[in-house]
């Protein structure tokens, strides 16, 4: 019998992008093979190397690509080479940004799970987070971050901005999830000042309607913040729009005590999701060899789940991280010497084990 087919453009990116997302490629491409896929990759260009060959961060046949597409997997972009004072000048950012608008990605899922073995590197105390597993997910294409904004004269303004469509289909994606974890949503606003957060809450009302099996809680942002870090296990799925998510999400991440260990998902309508450590490009240690891969591998592990059909691939790329991170070897960031080569074969060694969970 044939294997089934997926595309999926690389987008490997600047400084340790490329490193990382050698590794994870290699990780989906065993780990789908085990599930009788075959990934077909594009390699293409964002961020401050498309920049270098096209003067702008995302090139519209790359945005194209992206489209015809079943998935993208991107390293990480930026770096000083790329810094600029000039407004005028191209950003690698705007290369992430046009992605997400381009491809309509308007939920940004981050897991936040620490493993057993890691929990003295987080910088809570281990009772604390002992049983935490939570899945963020945030609106990444309206609010704050896209509202109309302007300088007038010796003032400056920025405008937040929700439409009732725009919360129900972010909110639908945190209900869905929560269905396939613990059943519970907490929607995280600021009800008792924004008006955009009081349509937000009453429209995720609505929508919790269409989900009578799991549960929700609303919590001020603040109260969010600091349950966070007293009680992250108190948690399932958080549901919160653009900005308090982008901060949140990053209280959130150091639950884990590694930036190296974090993956993400954006998604959209349809299958379709591009995915991404959450790390950035690293320019202190790119081209040293050490940078740990384990969040581009369990982005490709989302990836997996959510665009290419193969959960089962995903359970082997989760189960392969786990084995590595409890086993060994150590990556710099976590404390150990090991190399990205190093940990590039545990990981390959470890997906291949026949404990790990059968397609
Ligand atoms: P960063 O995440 O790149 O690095 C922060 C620190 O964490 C550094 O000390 C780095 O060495 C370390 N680190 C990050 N990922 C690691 C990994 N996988 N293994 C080991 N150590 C790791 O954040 P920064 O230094 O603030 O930003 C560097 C560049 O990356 C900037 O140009 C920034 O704009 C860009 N950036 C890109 C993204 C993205 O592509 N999504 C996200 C954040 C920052």
């Amino acid at each position: 019998m044939s294997a089934r087919q997926a595309d999926v453009v690389a987008l490997d990116g600047d400084g340790i992008g490329p490193e990382v997302n050698a590794v994870a490629r290699a990780l989906a491409d065993a780990a789908a093979r085990h599930d009788g896929l075959q990934i077909r990759w594009q390699e293409r260009h964002v961020g401050g190397i498309s920049i270098d060959e096209y003067g702008t961060a995302l090139h519209d046949d790359v945005l194209a690509d992206c489209h015809a597409a079943d998935a993208v997997l991107l390293g990480a972009v930026g770096g000083p080479r790329w810094d600029t004072t000039d407004p005028e000048a191209p950003r690698p950012e705007q290369g992430l940004l046009g992605l997400r608008e381009g491809l309509g990605l308007y939920a940004n899922l981050r897991p936040v799970k620490p493993w057993h073995s890691l929990r003295a590197a987080s910088p809570l105390r281990e009772e604390r987070i002992e049983g935490t597993d939570l899945l963020v997910v945030r609106e990444l294409t309206g609010g704050l971050y896209f509202g109309e904004r302007a300088r007038v004269d010796d003032r400056a303004y920025d405008t937040c901005v929700y439409s009732r469509g725009e919360v129900e289909r972010v909110a639908r994606r945190g209900f869905e999830a929560a269905q396939g974890r613990r059943r519970k949503v907490t929607s995280v606003d600021k009800a008792n000042v924004l008006e955009s957060s009081r349509l937000w809450r009453e429209v995720v009302h609505e929508v919790a309607g269409d989900y009578p099996d799991v549960e929700l809680e609303d919590m001020l942002v603040d109260n969010a913040a600091m349950q966070l870090v007293s009680r992250p296990a108190s948690f399932d799925v958080i549901v919160t729009e653009n900005m308090f998510g982008d901060i949140l999400s990053d209280e959130a991440a150091m639950i884990t005590g590694s930036i190296g260990l974090l993956a993400s998902a954006s998604l959209g309508d349809g299958g379709r999701g591009l995915y991404e450590p959450v790390h950035g490009s690293a320019p202190d240690i790119a081209g040293q060899g050490v940078a740990n891969p384990i969040a581009a591998c369990l982005s490709a592990a989302m990836m997996l789940r959510y665009s290419l059909g193969s959960p089962a691939g995903a359970d082997r790329i989760e189960g392969a991280v786990d084995h590595v991170i409890e086993n060994g070897p150590i990556p710099r960031d976590l404390g150990g010497a090991a190399t990205t080569t190093d940990i590039s074969a545990a990981l390959l060694a470890a997906l291949e084990e026949p404990e790990l969970p059968a397609p």
